[in-house]
């Protein structure tokens, strides 16, 4: 018997071990069967469209395809097969078609239309649910008569084909470009582990006994920082910098696709995409977004200015006279930077041992909301790897179980991500939620963190617990799904306690004495935070305004993409020597990706509120049992069941400020 077809397991954690590939395809098959015939009868119900009726009945159908993509999403990310990967490319169509033909469905929208318009008095999730299900249909064109919601469909599917051309030839591009050296004037000022890395992708390349740069960010960004040869920083920072116009050309497509995006947005109803996609965030609108870009932008400039001057100073005291240039930049700050900090990884490695760093972030969970983590070596794992844990509130019920999945292997995709298994809902019983945090960290013996590891490992878990303290009665409304720029909250805020004194000085201990970080450490760690902010955020920033600029009014006219480029960073009076983080011809984020687009931001408008959150944290002590209750009730157990800034105002008494981003930022200059 396939095991998708019958219920999970009390636990929530499905039988990985019964799962055999044969199941998927049979399973979806069955899945997208049943979904029609639910919908079906949705549609066919002789009474009158009531909530319970249809938004109930509809948010209860696909139970089976939940089920089996849940797994399948899972392991095709963490734990792929070849055999995975063909399915996967066969089960994709096929998914987004099934959901084309539901949210086409006119005579479903009917009925979904007929309760938003009828008197029904709904209240809190249920109106919620309401309101976000008919948004769903009215945002893929459901409102439109059959003409245009064609050509909204159209413009969708000729979208997919540009978006993924897009990506693949970047992949062209980066793949494309080498830099083979072997002349020890062209390596001075590299570090062995540049070099070691460096000879490796020579070796790759049939070059053995060389060394071997590329414009991937791994090698290009090492290679910028320490290369002492301004002639060939200069020339992989110009490769770099057209990538997606060399081999290739990507100017076209960009402009094919804004144009589309902004034809869409008519369709429906919108001066241009950026509004269309603001409209289903917590921003609202782009001026909304404008006007915090805006807020950064000012203080950064002068930060950034100041940073420029003193690289300006380092390159005169070298005895040199050239202006400051982009591929400059990294090079002079790594120098300061070890003047300044003396901060070394290698120095704080021994004290972030993996097992050490988890503990930690259990402690803190702990601490703040009272919930404890237990392994159980008895429930069924899909990697070896896995490990599973019950987690309980302090009167010892149940919350849901968790799965850490720490390493790196070559069946799971790169980066770092938090995911379900099962998501919370009380809709029909209470239904516990199964969690899982992925990483790709070195496995080792023992495994040794890196800041940027250690800060990932918390920011994960920060998503996990948004995940497992979720209290709704709706799945679709359940855990992180929110609105797009809401969902980096409950993440980046646990950032900070990572980094807090108090609990790095309890949880850093040193693997071979057991001691605590030093002060003397801890401090030089705080206080290189905040080095080199100016730059950072102005790429980051200046990517931003790029990004808004192409999904706004004034690119419909645009025959050129460099000048409209230029024109756009002209417009906010960029320093010429840092350019965008990405440039358009390689800006994946916004042309590979459509949720991504016109929503760069959204990084930096959780920061205004995971930075003013913390605050609350910092005012009445950073494990203060009330704050984190209702840290707790309002935002990780609400789910997207309350509008994002109601929540916000609710934890925090007022609206979030922008303050303690500048300031930790280090973007507010004393005078
Ligand atoms: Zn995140």
């Amino acid at each position: 018997m396939n095991p998708f077809f019958q219920r999970l397991p009390e636990s929530g954690v499905p039988d990985f071990n019964a799962i055999k590939f044969e199941h998927y395809r049979e399973a979806f098959d069955k899945g997208f069967m049943e979904h029609d015939e639910e919908i079906k009868a949705i549609v066919d119900n002789s009474n009158s469209p009531t909530f319970i009726n249809t938004i109930e009945s509809f948010e209860r159908s696909g139970a089976l395809l939940r089920r089996v993509g849940a797994v399948f999403f899972n392991l095709t990310s963490s734990n792929t097969t070849k055999e995975l990967q063909a399915l996967e490319r066969e089960i994709m169509p096929k998914y987004a078609a099934h959901h084309n033909q539901i949210t086409s469905n006119a005579e479903l929208f009917k009925r979904i239309k007929a309760v938003k318009e009828g008197n029904e008095t709904l209240s809190g999730e249920a109106f919620q649910l309401l309101a976000e299900t008919h948004r769903e249909f009215v945002r893929a064109g459901a409102e439109l008569d059959d003409r245009k919601r064609k050509r909204v469909n159209a413009i969708t599917e000729e979208l997919a084909g540009l978006l993924t051309e897009f990506s693949q030839n970047v992949l062209k591009d980066t793949n494309e470009f080498e830099m083979i050296l072997d002349e020890p004037a062209d390596l001075a000022g590299l570090p062995n582990f540049v070099l070691k890395a460096a000879s490796t992708e020579a070796a790759d390349r049939g070059h053995s006994g060389k060394y071997a740069f590329t414009i991937s960010r791994s090698s290009i960004t090492p290679f910028l920082q320490y290369a002492d040869s301004r002639e060939l920083r200069e020339r992989i920072y110009r490769a770099y910098t057209s990538c997606g116009t060399t081999s290739v050309d990507n100017k076209p497509i960009i402009q094919r696709i804004v144009r589309l995006r902004a034809e869409r947005a008519g369709l429906l109803g919108f001066p241009n995409h950026g509004e269309f996609m603001a409209d289903d965030r917590m921003a609202g609108t782009t001026s909304a977004i404008k006007k915090l870009l805006d807020q950064v932008w000012k203080p950064c400039q002068q930060k950034v200015a100041k940073e420029a001057a003193d690289l300006q100073q380092r390159i005169r005291e070298e005895g040199n006279n050239f202006e400051l240039a982009p591929w400059d930049w990294w090079y002079y700050t790594e120098k300061i930077r070890k003047e300044r900090y003396d901060l070394d990884e290698e120095e704080l490695k021994p004290y972030f041992r993996l097992e050490s760093v988890r503990d930690g972030v259990f402690e803190v969970a702990r601490k703040l909301y009272g919930i404890t983590f237990h392994e159980r070596t008895d429930l069924p794992v899909y990697h070896p790897d896995v490990v599973a844990y019950e987690v309980n509130e302090d009167d010892g019920s149940l919350i849901g179980y968790f799965l850490f999945d720490f390493f790196m292997r070559p069946s799971k995709r790169g980066g770092a991500w938090m995911s379900t298994f099962r998501d919370q809902s009380g809709m029909d019983g209470h239904v516990s939620p199964v969690v899982v945090n992925c990483c790709n960290f070195p496995k080792a013996e023992p495994c040794l963190l890196g800041l940027d590891e250690v800060r990932t490992l918390f920011h994960e878990f920060g998503h996990g617990l948004h995940g497992l303290l979720s209290d709704v009665r709706y799945e679709s409304l359940s855990g992180t799904s929110v609105k797009q720029d809401f969902v980096e909250l409950p993440s980046q805020i646990m950032e900070h306690w990572a980094v807090e004194p108090e609990v790095l000085k309890s949880y850093a201990l040193h693997i071979d004495s057991g001691e605590p970080m030093p002060d003397e450490l801890v401090e030089r760690l705080r206080a290189a935070a905040t080095f080199n902010q100016g730059f950072e955020t102005t790429e980051y920033l200046a990517a931003c305004y790029l990004d808004l600029a192409w999904h706004g009014a004034e690119a419909l006219a645009t025959v050129d993409v460099g000048a409209f480029e230029e024109r756009a960073m002209r417009l906010i009076d960029k320093i010429s020597m840092i350019d965008p983080r990405y440039k358009s011809s390689y800006f994946q984020h916004i042309f590979n990706d459509e949720d991504y687009s016109a929503g760069y931001y959204v990084y930096l408008w959780a920061e205004v509120l995971d930075a003013d959150g913390y605050e609350a944290f910092k005012e009445n002590g950073v494990f203060d049992r009330q704050t984190a209750q209702s840290f707790r009730d309002n935002i990780l157990a609400k789910g997207g069941t309350v509008e994002p800034m109601r929540l916000y105002e609710q934890f925090r008494g007022r609206a979030p400020e922008v303050m303690p981003l500048l300031k930790n930022r280090g973007l507010l200059l004393e005078d």
